[in-house]
């Protein structure tokens, strides 16, 4: 929470407080509220979420009569809080319940921070006692593979990769398969993400997916996000919910942005809940999404 507060307070115009300013007024006249919205809609939380907010909070205010800056930061905490969700399961699935493996495929648009993403969470779980087989079926960028054999070597996962340019889905099996003959309770999978064709996509996550299958369930598809796109990551988001079923999402760079409503709209948008959030690029900058703790950060 401390890292999560310190590396939100470093985005300048942090939603949170640009809304405790506005809510501090004197008066809280029509324009002030137009400014709330806006302040909202800024940092992408979205049109729909924005104007239930907006109404709630106002409504809120008016049954309140006075208020203090306290409670006022209490109430928007509340509304914010209720806004990202708090009934959501975001635990990412380490247990199959057969015999097998959990897997885990991570999926989203190259340079979004999905390997990055994969050695960090082989490095949570095995540091929480489990074993990890990671599996580099991201063939299509030279150094992906390499990349996550780095994290992998850095954790004490064994990396089962193929040839540069070779088939995902067949790497994908071979590293079930290699999960299955070490006992290993995780296989997190990290995938290539090319946007260009979408049935190029389909044909590749879609095949990934099945021979994966063959082994036994695939537990959780997390697609990540860089939360410094903004909207353009909400139509990458629609574009993989197509072609998978997505289970949970993963939230990069939100320390380099101020635009945390991308939370409330991506869930909204998926109907699954933000599991993990990237505060950075170090091993250490994965970090469960804990809404409580998120707004505290956001609001400061
Ligand atoms: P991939 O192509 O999706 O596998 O992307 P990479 O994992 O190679 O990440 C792309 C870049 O984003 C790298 O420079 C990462 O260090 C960086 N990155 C990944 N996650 C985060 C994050 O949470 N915060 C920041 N600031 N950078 C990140």
């Amino acid at each position: 929470l401390v890292r999560l507060r310190a590396r939100l307070a470093r985005s300048q115009n942090s939603l949170g407080k640009g809304l405790l300013t506005l809510l501090s007024r004197e008066h809280l006249d029509e324009d002030t509220w137009e400014e709330i919205e806006e302040t909202l809609l800024i940092a992408d939380v979205g049109v729909a979420p924005t104007q239930e907010l907006v109404e709630r909070l106002r409504e809120r205010v008016k049954v309140l009569g006075t208020r203090t800056p306290a409670e006022l930061r209490g109430l928007l905490k509340e509304e914010l809080v209720a806004l990202v969700g708090t009934d959501f399961d975001r635990a990412v699935k380490t247990e199959s319940g057969v015999e097998t493996p959990a897997v885990v495929m991570v999926v989203g648009v190259n340079g979004t921070g999905k390997t990055t993403t994969t050695g960090k969470l082989a490095r949570v779980l095995v540091a929480d006692g489990r074993s990890v087989v990671l599996g580099a079926a991201d063939t299509f960028r030279a150094a992906a593979a390499d990349q996550l054999q780095t994290w992998g070597e850095r954790v004490g996962a064994r990396t089962v990769r193929g040839p540069e340019g070779g088939d995902p889905a067949s790497i994908a099996y071979d590293a079930v398969k290699e999960g299955i003959a070490e006992g290993a309770d995780v296989v997190l999978i990290d995938t290539a993400g090319r946007l260009h064709t979408k049935t190029g996509l389909m044909d590749e996550l879609g095949k990934v997916k099945r021979v994966v299958e063959k082994h036994g369930p695939l537990d959780e598809v997390l697609l990540v996000l860089d939360a410094t796109t903004g909207q353009n990551g909400l139509t990458q988001a629609r574009v993989f919910a197509e072609v998978v079923d997505i289970t949970g999402i993963v939230l990069t760079k939100l320390d380099g942005t101020a635009k945390g409503g991308i939370v409330v709209a991506v869930q909204r948008e998926l109907g699954v809940p933000v599991k993990l959030v990237g505060l950075g690029e170090g091993a250490d900058d994965l970090a469960p999404f804990e809404p409580e703790a998120f707004v505290d950060a956001l609001i400061g």
